[in-house]
């Protein structure tokens, strides 16, 4: 079975982490966070922070403007994500509810003990595990291992996490080193977007094609 330290030597090897191609790592503001990542679902990383920046500009992203704000102008702010009406009612439904519970202080839930607050944080309008743990990582460096499309593919190739959400993460944080969890998240992301695409994976070119269990299945 692979190990953690050749994977992650690999990928450190061939990716540079760059802060704009990741939507969550544009903002260390805890609410704006689950904003953006609500604006990426079904879009790309590029059309979500556009969509975001927009926001910011026309609206604001703090709970107080967006529950204040019209669904209209939230939507029209936020167009560039897609589904923007939809995402825009999102939004509105999780400032009003961070407004009744926190007083529009979500910071809060970083003081808390990971379980707690990832239950909390299940329990807000549209914000689900991966969301929940993508901002406990992100901002709170508590130990836990989001799971995205790219990253639940791509464990399934090499061979390190399979099965339900909840099985990948506990199986890649058994996995990889907790100091290590910030940085492979990101790494297998780059991964399953440069190489390792759902279809037709680029085996041959690919950095891992010499330590990947899969390579030649896949290669087809
Ligand atoms: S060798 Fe192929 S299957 Fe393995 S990680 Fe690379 S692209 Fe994916």
């Amino acid at each position: 079975m692979l190990r953690s330290d050749e994977l992650l030597k690999a990928l450190r090897r061939e990716f540079k982490i760059n802060h704009k191609d990741f939507v969550a790592l544009a903002t260390r503001d805890p609410f704006e966070l689950l904003v953006a990542t609500i604006l990426s679902q079904n879009t790309s990383d590029k059309n979500s922070s556009r969509a975001l920046e927009e926001l910011r500009r026309r609206v604001g992203t703090s709970p107080e403007n967006l529950s204040r704000a019209s669904g209209e102008e939230i939507a029209e702010a936020i167009r560039t994500a897609g589904l923007h009406r939809t995402k825009a009612k999102a939004l509105r439904k999780l400032a009003d509810e961070v407004m009744r519970r926190y007083s529009g202080d979500i910071k809060r839930l970083l003081a808390m003990p990971l379980d707690k607050a990832r239950r909390e944080l299940m329990s807000l309008p549209k914000v689900g595990e991966k969301t929940a743990d993508v901002f406990l990582l992100f901002l709170g460096e508590k130990p836990t291992f989001p799971v995205d499309t790219h990253i639940r593919r791509v464990s399934r190739r090499l061979g390190i996490a399979e099965g339900s959400y909840e099985d990948i993460r506990k199986s890649l944080m058994k996995f990889f080193n907790p100091k290590d969890y910030l940085e492979a998240h990101l790494l297998l992301i780059s991964l399953g977007r440069r190489y390792c695409m759902a279809r037709k994976p680029a085996c041959g070119i690919c950095p891992l094609k010499d330590i990947c269990p899969k390579v030649f299945e896949e290669r087809g």
